[in-house]
This record gives C-alpha cells, sequence and structure tokens, in this order.
C-alpha cells in the first residue's frame, strides 16, 4: 500500500464546545474530557481560555499528563499596543500549553467595525503575536476568525492574514467559517485558492454546523488541501454546534475514499471505543444520547421491518453501510408488532438466550409483544423490558422480591402566600419472610417513588448501588380522558451500560411504577444477583 498523508485532528470540545447552551463544564470535567480525548488518539486538546474564567485560568495552571498537544486559546495582542503590554496577550503565553491558537480577524469589514484598527495593524499584530509565542516555545496556529466571508468580501486581505500567520512560523493557519453559512462547494474552491499560496499540510479547517454541513465542510476542506480538521465530540457547540467529530473519526477511518490516502492518529481498537466516549461525554453533560445520531446513535444499525431484519440476518452489507462493531455499536433488530421471527430470534441470540427456532416459545413471545404492544408497550425503544419478557418466557428471573403496597402523596402547602408542594412516598418491599418500609420524599411523584424503592432492597441493596436514572420519557397515548400513558425510563449502572425499561397504564404512577420496577429487575438480572 502506498504511504498515507497525515491528517490531524483538533479538538475544542473544551472551548467552542463549552460555548454550547446549557454545558457548564466543570475543572474535574474538562480534566476527565481531555484525557478521554488523549485515549481516543486526537492530535490537538484546545483546553480554553486562561485568563477568561477561573476554570479555564486553573486548567493551564499546571501542564496536564497528556500526550496530546494541549492547546490554549485567546487573542492576538491588542491593537496600538506592543505584546508585551497587554497583560491578557502575556498571560496567554504564560499558560501551561503546548500549543497556542490565536484567533484573529481575516476580514477587512471586522477589522475596522470590530476591532477599529486599520487593515495594517491587524497584520502586525498577527505577526508580532506568532512571534512571541513562538519565542516562549509553543506550536502556534491562527484561528482566521470568519476566513470564508472575509474572503469573499476581500480575498487579497484574507489570505494576507493567513500569510502573515504562515511566514512568521505558525505551524496551522486554520480557516474558520465562523458563522456557520459556507457551503461545500465554496469551501472546497476557496480552500483550493489558500492551498496555492501556503502549503495545504498547513492548512486546518474549522466549520460550523449553521446549514448542517460543518462535516461535509471539513470533508471538502480536506479533498482541497487541508490536513487538519477542527471540531468537538458529538458536535457540541453553539446554535447549531460545530463539526462533528464523532462523525468525521468513522468517516475517516473507515470509507476507502479517506483511509486509502489518509492516516489519523485513531487506531482501529480506539475507534471501537467511540460509541462509549460519545456516550460519556452525554452523562457528563446529563443528557439523553441523539438515537439518530450517526455511527453512534442507538438507532445508527437498527432495522424494524422483518423483511430487511432476515435479509440482515443472512448478510448485514445488505442494510448496513459499515459494519457497527468498528464503533463499538451494535445491529439492532426491533422487535415490535411489524417484526417477524427473525426479529426475536436475533434479539434472543444477542441476549444470549439459546432456544431452537422451531420451539414453540418463540411464537408465544411474538405474539405475547404484539399483545402488548397493542395496548401501548413499545419493546423496540426498551430493550430491557423485552429481555426480561424473553427470560421470564423461559423461567430465567427469580422472584427477587415483591412490592405489596405503595403509596405516593403530593401536597401543597400554602404559607404567607407562598406555595410550597412536597412529594411524599411510602413502599413495602418483601424479600423472603423479611417485610422492609421505606419512605422518601422527592421533587415529584416519581421520583420520591424511584428513591422510595431503591432505599432499601435488603440483600440487594449492594447490586443496585450504581443504578441511576438517566431519562424520563412520557407519552400520552390515544388522547381524551380515556388515555392511556406510556413511561419509558433510561438507566445506567457504574459500568456504563444503559438500558431502557417500559411501563403502561391509565394512571402515570403505576406506568412508572411498572418500568422503575423492570429496571431494577433488569439490573439484578445482569448483576447476577441470586433468588
Ligand atoms: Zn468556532
Amino acid at each position: 500500500m502506498m504511504t498515507r498523508e497525515r491528517l490531524y485532528l483538533f479538538d475544542t470540545t473544551l472551548r467552542d464546545g463549552a460555548q454550547t447552551n446549557g454545558v457548564d463544564f466543570t475543572l474535574a470535567d474538562k480534566v476527565a474530557i481531555a484525557k478521554m480525548l488523549d485515549d481516543l488518539g486526537i492530535d490537538y486538546i484546545e483546553a480554553g481560555y486562561p485568563g477568561a474564567n477561573p476554570i479555564d485560568t486553573g486548567f493551564f495552571a499546571k501542564p496536564q499528563p497528556l500526550r496530546a498537544a494541549v492547546t490554549a486559546f485567546g487573542m492576538t495582542r491588542r491593537p496600538g499596543r506592543s505584546a508585551s503590554n497587554d497583560p491578557g496577550f502575556v498571560a496567554l503565553l504564560e499558560a501551561e500549553a503546548d500549543a497556542i491558537c490565536f484567533v484573529a480577524k481575516s476580514w477587512d469589514y471586522h477589522v475596522r467595525v470590530a476591532l477599529e484598527t486599520t487593515e495594517e495593524e491587524n497584520l502586525a499584530s498577527i505577526r508580532d503575536s506568532v512571534h512571541a509565542a513562538k519565542a516562549k516555545g509553543r506550536e502556534v496556529l491562527l484561528d482566521c476568525e470568519h476566513f470564508f466571508d472575509g474572503y469573499k468580501a476581500n480575498p487579497a486581505y484574507a489570505i494576507a492574514c493567513a500569510k502573515a500567520a504562515h511566514e512568521e512560523g505558525a505551524r496551522w493557519v486554520v480557516l474558520c467559517d465562523t458563522n456557520g453559512g459556507t457551503l461545500p462547494h465554496e469551501v472546497e474552491r476557496i480552500v483550493g485558492a489558500v492551498c496555492r499560496v501556503i502549503p495545504g499540510d498547513h492548512v486546518g479547517v474549522h466549520a460550523h454546523n449553521d446549514t448542517e454541513q460543518a462535516v461535509a465542510n471539513s470533508f471538502a476542506a480536506v479533498r482541497a488541501g487541508a490536513r487538519q480538521i477542527q471540531g468537538t465530540l458529538n458536535g457540541l457547540g453553539e446554535r447549531c454546534g460545530n463539526a462533528n467529530l464523532t462523525s468525521i473519526i468513522p468517516t475517516l477511518k473507515l470509507k476507502p475514499d479517506f483511509a486509502e490516502r489518509f492516516e489519523i492518529g485513531i487506531s482501529d481498537a480506539k475507534l471501537a471505543g467511540l460509541v462509549h466516549v460519545s456516550h460519556t461525554l452525554d452523562e457528563m453533560l446529563n443528557r439523553a444520547p441523539d438515537r439518530h445520531a450517526p455511527y453512534v446513535g442507538e438507532s445508527a444499525f437498527a432495522t424494524k421491518a422483518g423483511i430487511h431484519a432476515s435479509a440482515i440476518m443472512k448478510e448485514p452489507a445488505t442494510y448496513e453501510h459499515v459494519g457497527p462493531e468498528k464503533v463499538g455499536n451494535r445491529r439492532k433488530l426491533l422487535v415490535s408488532d411489524q417484526s417477524g421471527r427473525s426479529n426475536v430470534l436475533a434479539e434472543l441470540e444477542r441476549i444470549g438466550l439459546a432456544i431452537d427456532k422451531d420451539d414453540p416459545r418463540v411464537t408465544r413471545l411474538l405474539d405475547e409483544v404484539k399483545e402488548r404492544e397493542a395496548i401501548g408497550y413499545a419493546y423496540e425503544a426498551a430493550d430491557a423490558s423485552f429481555e426480561l419478557l424473553a427470560r421470564r418466557m423461559l423461567d430465567e428471573v427469580p422472584k427477587f422480591f415483591d412490592v405489596n403496597y405503595f403509596d405516593v402523596k403530593v401536597e401543597q402547602r400554602r404559607q404567607n402566600g407562598d406555595a410550597e408542594v412536597l412529594t411524599t412516598a411510602v413502599v413495602k418491599v418483601k424479600i423472603g419472610n423479611e417485610t422492609l418500609i421505606n419512605a422518601a420524599e422527592g421533587n415529584g411523584p416519581v421520583n420520591a417513588l424511584d428513591v422510595a424503592l431503591r432505599k432499601d432492597l435488603g440483600k440487594y441493596q449492594k447490586y443496585i448501588d450504581g443504578l441511576r436514572l438517566t431519562d424520563y420519557r412520557v407519552r400520552i397515548l390515544n388522547g381524551g380522558t380515556e388515555a392511556i400513558t406510556r413511561v419509558l425510563i433510561e438507566s445506567a449502572d457504574e459500568t456504563g451500560e444503559h438500558w431502557t425499561t417500559v411501563g403502561v397504564s391509565a394512571n402515570i404512577i403505576d406506568a412508572s411504577f411498572q418500568a422503575l420496577m423492570d429496571s431494577i429487575v433488569f439490573k439484578l438480572v445482569k448483576s447476577g444477583a441470586p433468588a
């Protein structure tokens, strides 16, 4: 095989990604995420903006023991000042970082209006900043803000900014689509023009997803010669997000057009951990993972219809563009009222339940799924409840405990016009000959019930200590006063495994109770708890 060219990955989850609405990384989060990115094989980890806030300043206060180039972000020296006379700039140079990524204007309009300075002074600021950081022994990157819009307005000036950094010795000049509105064919043309002036192995791309083409724009830039891609895990980032490295990485590794030409720092073994990396970030952010995310989503390799399912069982390539195991995902043949025996058999095989395909219990299970789905259960979304159904059919679920009684009370108390809502739950659990009574308060009836149920499960308590609820979804089926409520609960445990359970009832508390019970029983089965 011919030698492949090296393509570099630059992650800005901790800097640009931290701009996401509702995202607040603690210092401990940042350190943990940086370790995870480093372990994955990312080349550059941009961790923040030292001096901008105590967390970022803290991150760069001491060297981080990482293999990747730890990168500090900041502005070029202020116009009209010398580098040594700009305290923010001096602090940036002092940061414990391997590389510094400066952001600079490259659109003449922004230079005039936002920076209120001359085009020449902006170029001088770029040159001085690169020079000072290099003199400090740092690797230097220059993010050319609004490069594509700037290029369209004044190509000569945009190129002059990029060239100033390159000639001063910046390792990378990064072309940023800051507003995210540039289209792939424009990116390809403009990056091509830049690469005629600056060698492509010194050019990077930083795309935003405002037309949902940040990933496509990144690849367009690579086709035109750029050799560094900047992006974030799960496409985190302000507005519509940054280029999604979770999609870019497997495309680079698994699509021959890229894989045969380029080498990246991520091994096949690390690629197989990508789903775990993606979910770990979601968990730290307390977000439900996007089920439809390419490659890593729960549904990325899910097939529902029975006729497709039987083809997939014979030959997975019939309906899959890459093998799910390559990214750590799995093929999922959804069990639902539309599915046939092949879906059920495939699920039983995945769960590890040995059963002959002509066993009458397979038909019974399929009939039961269909009956229950007719009254509102949804097993395609609730893999753990399906597994329990299947295991019960094979008598593989011990009777761990019984809940003989539960009571949930919601009261509103008014004092001086202020209303306070209090929720309490009481649960009676029978384990063998022992009866335990648990009471708990919660921030709502389902939470109180959950806390009470899991407060003391006697000899089983140690198996459920790591169990947590990660998502709770309610859907009202067939409307009106006769409405049926379906509750889906997603749980996770200390191993990072996720599972979903379902409950259906005319009463939302009862539906939630069923889903909570399935979740606990599933965890006990999974942990091998004795009867
Ligand atoms: Zn950005």
